[in-house]
């Protein structure tokens, strides 16, 4: 059985993580999402919002799991009896970051494969970090995210300006 992991933070997840998750169930047996909880990065939405959020854009996808994790990376791909990772690239400019966490956890676990997966072009200039920024300055990201996505930014930004403001 061949088990991958795409692991992330997905504050939030974009119709960018969804191409490579969609492309990803129909190279594998099954496909864990596994969820980082909020480690060095501060995230906008709670581990359960980005959960839930995740969960929402992939019904329709089959032979596939959300989890969430926290702790090294290669420990968890273990601890489920997975042998893949998936990771999506972008640009020249994810490369080097990519290649040293391969690199890492091939030294921490040689059973563990990373595999990448180009990304759409489409998708290509499209991060989690420039569709928050877009979003609070009140941007359209449709058609560049789940529309519950586009809900919940909505509601978190009209949240902070309120608090801003009151
Ligand atoms: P991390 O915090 O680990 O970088 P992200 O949630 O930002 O997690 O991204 C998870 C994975 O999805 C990474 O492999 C990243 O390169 C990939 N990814 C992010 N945005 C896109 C996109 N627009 N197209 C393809 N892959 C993407």
């Amino acid at each position: 059985m061949r088990v991958a992991v795409y692991p992330g933070t997905f504050d939030p997840i974009t119709n960018g993580h969804l191409d490579i998750l969609e492309r990803a169930v129909n190279l594998f047996d099954q496909v864990i999402i596994a969820i980082a909880e909020d480690n060095y990065k501060q995230t906008l939405f709670t581990l359960e919002e980005r959960r839930y959020l995740v969960e929402q854009a992939c019904k329709h996808l089959p032979r596939m799991e959300v989890r969430t994790f926290d702790g090294l990376l290669i420990d968890f791909v273990q601890s489920i009896n997975a042998n893949v990772i998936v990771r999506g690239l972008r640009a020249v400019s994810d490369f080097e970051y990519e290649m040293q966490m391969a690199m890492m956890n091939k030294k921490l676990n040689h059973n563990v494969e990373t595999i990448f997966l180009m990304s759409a072009s489409k998708y290509s200039f499209l991060s989690s970090s420039i569709i928050k920024q877009v979003a609070l300055l009140d941007g359209s990201i449709k058609g560049l995210v789940p529309v519950e996505v586009e809900e919940a930014l909505k509601g978190k930004y009209m949240l902070k300006a309120g608090t801003r403001e009151g």
